[in-house]
């Protein structure tokens, strides 16, 4: 059975365009692995720690037959073979790979939390989320518009350009 699934890309080092589509590549050939759909490349300002370079970030929609914890083991597989070291929380990183949704369940495990618990903070998320699925209704039956609206708000929205 495939469950829809969306996943977050995020890199501040290197040539972060090149980083983001070798990690595309490398989900796409995972075994029970569909890349669906992806969102454009979004350049965004740092969030948390701010003293840092602009992180460039996408969101894509697979849909997979690996459950939460086989598609974040896999996902955790990429980011090492792509060179990524455990380095300071928030800082920076040449690839950052983090399970969003994964179809309407809620995980709240030590090592994996579904839901991401900043999704709902993070307009670097939520913006490519809409481009991809403008539909989308969170597992606490929440929308995503309505989210994406009040943040729109409160936010600073220049931190972030299309490209
Ligand atoms: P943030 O989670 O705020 O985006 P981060 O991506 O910088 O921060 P990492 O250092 O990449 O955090 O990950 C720390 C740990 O978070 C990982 O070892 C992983 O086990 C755990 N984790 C919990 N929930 C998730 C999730 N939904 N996706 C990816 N990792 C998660
Ligand atoms: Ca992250
Ligand atoms: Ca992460």
């Amino acid at each position: 059975m495939f469950t829809t699934a969306y996943i977050g890309l995020g890199s501040n080092i290197g040539d972060k365009e090149a980083y983001l589509a070798r990690a595309l590549c490398l989900i796409a050939d995972l075994e029970g692995v569909e890349i669906k759909r992806q969102s454009s490349l979004y350049q965004t300002a740092p969030w948390g720690k701010i003293d840092q370079a602009d992180f460039i970030n996408q969101v894509i929609e697979i849909a997979t037959e690996l459950s939460p914890l086989e598609l974040l083991h896999r996902l955790q597989d990429i980011e090492i073979k792509l060179g990524r070291r455990r380095e300071i929380h928030w800082g920076p990183r040449n690839i950052d790979l983090d399970i969003l949704l994964y179809g309407k369940e809620i995980i709240d495990l030590e090592e994996l939390k579904v839901p991401h618990p900043y999704l709902m903070q993070r307009l670097f998320v939520l913006i490519p989320l809409a481009e991809i699925d403008s539909d989308l209704v969170f597992p606490d039956g929440s929308k995503l518009e309505e989210v994406l609206f009040r943040l729109i708000k409160s936010a600073d929205a220049s931190d972030l350009r299309k490209l």
